[in-house]
């Protein structure tokens, strides 16, 4: 079911007490305020999912995500995390494809492809990152790139595991740069997107599909951006850092 959706991804920041801290104002500002956006997601690193998962427990429409799990089911694997330990502490999402995992931590499209069967295999919805670096989108094989990315990471489920999915277009040129996509580049790609999962999956999984932006997204930007008609959200790094940031991009959807 398509749905609005904001989702925050706090990267490697905030000690615990700092974590949770943040994720109790987003909870009581949450109760409070009139919070449009469907679903709020927060991808917190693994050392508060546990406790910000609990804060999250019956308060309607915040959820908690990871932001990387192993491909293994268990094993040894020193330092990693996995699905089913995810899911354990009560987290429902989990970031898939990120730039900065493609570009440090060398993951590939394939390697992608078995992380998102790991997170559906014990429920985790994948919140699956695709996008351009700079030279992609000079070069203008921007839609190429998208397209490969899609296919190679996610083409290989059934719609109805495609259906658990939620795609973020996140251009890499725009991630932590202050530089965002116009809204109508933003529309371009998303239509491009949604259109290509319309020619695998049909009109009616693509239309249900969610598609968040995320790059620079901020309290000024996120009206103009929210309200085109394919961008149903947003993925939102360094702005959901501040609760009250974090908020008003969420009260966009009022
Ligand atoms: C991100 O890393 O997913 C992101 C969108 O970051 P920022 O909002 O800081 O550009």
């Amino acid at each position: 079911m398509r749905k609005n959706i904001v989702a925050g991804n706090w990267k490697m920041n905030l000690e615990y007490e700092q974590g949770v801290s943040l994720f109790s104002e987003i909870v009581n500002m949450a109760k409070d305020e009139v919070i449009g956006a469907q679903e709020v997601v927060v991808c917190s690193p693994a050392i508060h999912l546990s406790s910000i998962a609990k804060l999250s427990s019956g308060v309607a429409n915040v959820h908690v995500g990871a932001q990387n799990i192993h491909q293994a089911e268990s094993g040894a694997y020193t330092g990693e995390i996995s699905a089913s330990q995810v899911k354990s502490v009560g987290a429902e999402y989990v970031i898939l494809g990120h730039s900065e995992r493609r570009a440090f931590f060398k993951e590939t499209d394939a390697l992608l492809a078995d992380k998102t069967n790991a997170a559906l295999k014990h429920q985790l919805n994948p919140i699956f990152c695709i996008g351009e670096t700079k030279e992609e989108r000079e070069s203008g094989s921007f839609f190429d790139v998208i397209k490969t990315q899609l296919e190679a990471g996610l083409f290989h489920l059934s719609a109805t595991e495609f259906a658990q999915v939620v795609l973020a277009y996140e251009p890499v040129w725009a991630i932590g740069t202050g530089l965002t996509a116009s809204p109508e580049q933003a529309q371009e790609v998303h239509a491009f997107i949604r259109a290509t999962v319309a020619e695998k999956y049909g009109e009616a999984v693509a239309d249900d599909t969610s598609i968040l932006y995320g790059g620079s997204c901020n309290p000024s930007n996120a009206e103009s951006l929210f309200s085109q008609k394919d961008i149903d959200g947003g993925l939102i790094g360094g702005a959901s850092l501040k609760s009250r940031d974090f908020l008003d991009i969420v009260k966009v959807f009022n």
